[in-house]
């Protein structure tokens, strides 16, 4: 029988999958397996991760395999009706939590919330703002709640495509989106990690701003005098996001960049517009 170690080294995998792939496998952490590398591997345990690492090879992504992605340091539940959080995303997060103060309550709106990472973590990192999460997926809105209940994150889930299912007075002081800007003919959509995620919460099935555009003109009407909008877009979409911003009398817009130097989220303010 193969020692944990082997089993590693020639799984033909890359290292960190195949590490994922064998904690998931046999329920314990990465520090259980450096503690019993030299053991060896039970015929039942083989069995398992030799059929969680065809399933890798065959291209599925780890993140769904094992069901759990972390995010902002903590574990989120994905399943493939949900797109698999990304590192950028945190960027957004940061830029929201910058504009909530902690000891001031305020309202926040997430659009397109597929498993809850940017409503969740607000919520957490900010008990005092109310948080709403929108989603036209009840699938994806069923991952939103579940995460929000296993982190004791206390939040409003509501299904609906964009503003549609909210109130037409209601007003937020933050909205934040991390929408479909893929565009429809992209060749990335068919390949990796993304063939496996929904193509809903990828693409707008059009020229990658259809979404952009909806969320910007709405969020005129359901933003709070002073309030901001945020949301995060593909590599080249910066300049069009803020002229669209502009466009709509937003103030203070700007285009932030993520580690990789690559423009990814613009936002706004709507400062009160004069009286007519
Ligand atoms: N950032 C993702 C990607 O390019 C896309 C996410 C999205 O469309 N919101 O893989």
């Amino acid at each position: 029988m193969p020692s944990y170690r082997d089993l590693l080294r020639h799984s033909g995998l890359d290292a960190i999958d195949a590490r994922a792939l064998l904690c998931h496998a046999l329920g314990v952490d990465h520090a259980w397996l450096i503690a019993h590398g030299l053991d060896s591997v039970p015929a039942g345990q083989l069995a398992c991760f030799d059929s969680l690492a065809e399933r890798r090879r065959q291209g599925e992504p780890v993140a769904y395999i094992v069901g759990e992605r972390e995010f902002y340091s903590r574990p989120f539940h994905v399943t493939p009706e949900v797109l698999i959080p990304r590192p950028e995303t945190e960027h957004l997060v940061e830029l929201a939590l910058a504009r909530l103060p902690l000891d001031r309550a305020a309202s926040v709106l997430d659009l397109g919330t597929g498993s809850g990472i940017i409503a969740i973590t607000i919520a957490l990192e900010r008990p005092r703002a109310s948080v709403l999460a929108v989603d036209a997926s009840p699938t994806a809105l069923a991952v939103a709640a579940d995460n929000a209940r296993r982190l004791g994150a206390s939040m409003e889930t509501r299904l609906g495509n964009w503003y549609s299912t909210i109130e037409p007075v209601r007003r937020f002081e933050l909205i934040v989106s991390n929408p479909p800007y893929i565009v429809s003919d992209d060749p990335h959509l068919r390949e990796g990690d993304l063939r496996f995620e929904p193509v809903s919460a990828l693409t707008d099935h059009a020229d990658g701003l259809s979404c952009i555009r909806q969320i910007v003109a709405g969020a005129v009407r359901h933003l709070a005098p002073g309030g901001w909008l945020m949301f995060e877009h593909g590599y080249d979409q910066g300049a069009a996001s803020r002229a669209l911003l502009t466009a709509q009398g937003f103030a203070g817009v700007r285009t932030e960049c993520d580690l990789a130097g690559i423009e990814r989220v613009t936002l706004g303010c709507l400062e009160s517009r004069p009286p007519l």
